[in-house]
């Protein structure tokens, strides 16, 4: 979503634009890490999610290696419950990044781990390479990508479920 996507065969190249251009060129582009970061005009409501087909294509993708291991013990339950667990995953992205860029006082908003995904998305809207992920910052803590404050100040976006995520200023004693 930050790139675009390559395929190499041995005959062709083929280059996928549709996740860099709805995600990078369009989402960052529209909401980025000041006041723009909440929604300022309706038309642009829909470019906080992703396409309809998006969710059920990647629960799709994400659950290929458990059709294996189905065969394998040879029940559908266990690519079945795979499919159904990263769909679930992923509602529960949509509707959270819906409630970052969308606020409306919701019972969510309120909950002090909303709070806290919301500071690690804002980051991400500040810093495209960092805090890729939006519920669990998993593969942002393996692949180093993680940050939980700005390196350096910035005009950010204020909200009651908007955390301070300036860079700490230390006293330094003279
Ligand atoms: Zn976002
Ligand atoms: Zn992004």
């Amino acid at each position: 979503m930050h790139r675009p996507v390559k395929i190499w065969t041995p005959w062709q190249t083929y280059t996928f634009w549709y996740p860099f251009e709805a995600h990078a060129m369009v989402h960052h582009t529209i909401f980025k890490s000041d006041d723009s970061y909440h929604l300022k005009e309706e038309k642009d409501k829909f470019t906080i999610p992703m396409a309809w087909w998006n969710g059920p294509v990647l629960a799709t993708l994400g659950s290929i290696p458990f059709v294996l291991i189905s065969l394998f013990v040879g029940t559908w339950i266990v690519e079945i419950t795979a499919w159904l667990t990263i769909f679930g995953y992923y509602c529960t992205y949509e509707y959270i990044h819906w409630c970052m860029h969308l606020p409306k006082n919701r019972i969510v908003e309120e909950i002090g781990l909303f709070s806290g995904r919301n500071g690690h998305h804002l980051l991400h809207h500040r810093h495209m390479d960092k805090n890729f992920n939006v519920v669990l910052p998993i593969a942002d803590w393996l692949f180093g990508t993680l940050i939980r404050r700005a390196p350096y100040k910035f005009t950010q976006v204020k909200g009651p479920s908007v955390p301070d995520v300036q860079p700490v200023t230390k006293l330094v004693d003279k």
